[in-house]
């Protein structure tokens, strides 16, 4: 906990929690039932390191909720996991993935190492264990619970937890769904990596498209010419900056955690990462300023600014120097409910990360999804619309007698590959969920601020499911 938080994270979440419960109308034992931590799975075990030592892991995995099944959400490898931590993120899970009506429960999983200090076969043994103790307490399953990437894992082992798992499961024919964002040669999906980034842009962009909403921040319609700043160049920050920058927004700002860079011209996200994977460091960038400590980015002047790295970034203390008009959260728990108090006096715009980050999971759902049809998305229509689209396009040209040009008739034509249709679904999750979340934020001015709206969402949905299944004793 840091000096500017009184209280842990996963005491910030339910003080989130409590203030949106008061705009509900819900019994308070169903609140509670919501807002409490169902398993938290504490475990031990011993990992011999190359050099021969042997060293003994802390890791967890907790099911905040079960109202849906199985229970979803991502596995970190991080220095900083600690009980508090895991189970504030199973409870942001369970939330976003109400949100976003995708029918999981929330889970989340960590292992207290820093993945840099470790080589890869003992992180493979790692990971391997830590999914043999999972499969020992019934903690995994395609339909128990669905790890899937998070801070400081990747595709790589998630490939090593599905076949653990399906080698210690044999016969059971929806193994792959055991786990998502996996590489798509191991049951993977087409679009799930860039997912949590698009998703950002997404929701970031409905949200600049609000006539009403951009008005009350003083900023024009659009995403083109906004100045936007991204802490945290990972898989999401990356992919956020990628997005942004294509639609003719300007990253004017990236930072990691050895510094940040400035370049009011505007930065390419590619070009940054290759000079980073090339010296080591994001500093020292041809054409932009260096700044000395990675938080500095935070306060830049900017329209957009992306906090997609680790929580707790914006406290009471920095958050009455963030310039931004917009802020959206990237990554889980970026702002405290002290810095969302202090956004609402400065009339800041917080996008809050439970819904703004659902692009992860709401394309984990897709890959689920595949996992259990076996069947690629795409395969069965996309022939089909192209023979309908061709068939269509020679009927006008016949009528009208006039040629459609190469490049349309190119565009018609297309029937749906496996990423366009993910890129589709998601668009479609993102576009739906801000709007939903915009219409209980007006509906009720006494709201403060949006992240209290997103909560208000979210426990309407757990809660009616709770009381749908009638399930209490
Ligand atoms: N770790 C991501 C998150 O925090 C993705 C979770 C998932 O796909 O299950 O939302």
């Amino acid at each position: 906990m840091s000096e500017h938080q009184a209280y842990s994270f996963f005491e910030s979440v339910e003080r989130s929690f409590d203030k949106a419960a008061k705009f509900t109308q819900w019994d308070l034992g169903i609140l509670e039932q919501i807002k409490a931590c169902n398993s938290v799975y504490r475990m031990r075990f011993p990992i011999k390191r190359d050099d021969g030592t042997i060293e003994v892991m802390e890791a967890y995995r907790v099911q905040h909720s079960q109202h849906k099944s199985p229970c979803k959400g991502g596995i970190r490898f991080s220095d900083e996991v600690n009980q508090d931590e895991v189970m504030a993120l199973a409870a942001l899970m369970t939330y976003k993935c109400a949100i976003v009506n995708v029918p999981f429960g929330g889970g989340k999983g960590g292992i207290k190492i820093n993945p840099r200090n470790y080589s890869v076969y003992e992180l493979e043994k790692i990971t391997r264990r830590y999914t043999s103790e999972l499969v020992k307490k019934n903690f995994i399953g395609p339909g128990i619970d669905v790890p899937a990437p998070d801070y400081g894992t990747g595709e790589r082992e998630m490939a090593w937890i599905v076949d653990t798992y399906a080698s210690l499961k044999p016969g059971e024919i929806d193994a792959a769904g055991c786990v998502t964002g996996k590489p798509v040669t191991q049951g993977g999906v087409r679009g799930r990596k860039e997912a949590t980034g698009l998703g950002v842009f997404f929701g970031i962009r409905e949200v600049c498209n609000m006539p009403d909403v951009m008005e009350k921040q003083g900023l024009p319609l659009g995403i083109a010419g906004k100045r936007v700043v991204v802490q945290g160049l990972g898989n999401v920050g990356y992919h956020s900056a990628k997005f942004f920058r294509e639609s003719g927004a300007i990253v004017v700002g990236l930072a990691e955690f050895e510094g940040a860079i400035y370049n009011p011209e505007g930065l390419n996200e590619e070009e940054v990462f290759q000079h980073r994977k090339k010296t080591g460091s994001i500093l020292n960038f041809p054409g932009a300023g260096n700044l000395a400590k990675n938080t500095d980015a935070l306060e830049l002047e900017c329209d957009i600014l992306i906090p997609a790295a680790l929580e707790n970034v914006i406290n009471g203390e920095n958050a009455p120097r963030i310039k931004a008009k917009i802020v959206g959260e990237a990554a889980n728990g970026p702002c405290t409910p002290e810095a969302d108090d202090i956004f609402a006096q400065k009339g800041i715009l917080c996008v809050p990360d439970m819904y703004l980050n659902a692009g992860g999971v709401t394309v984990s759902y897709f890959e689920w999804l595949k996992n259990l049809s076996h069947v690629r998305y795409g395969r069965m229509e996309k022939r089909f619309t192209e023979n309908l689209n061709t068939h269509i396009l020679s009927q006008i040209e016949e009528l009208t007698g006039k040629q459609v040009s190469d490049g349309e008739r190119k565009f018609i034509m297309h029937g749906p590959e496996e990423q366009d249709l993910v890129h589709s679904g998601l668009e479609e999750t993102m576009i739906t969920a801000t709007r939903e979340i915009m219409e209980i934020w007006k509906s009720n001015p006494a709201i403060p601020d949006m992240r209290t709206a997103a909560y208000v969402n979210a426990i309407n949905k757990v809660a009616t499911s709770y009381s749908e299944l009638g399930i209490f004793p």
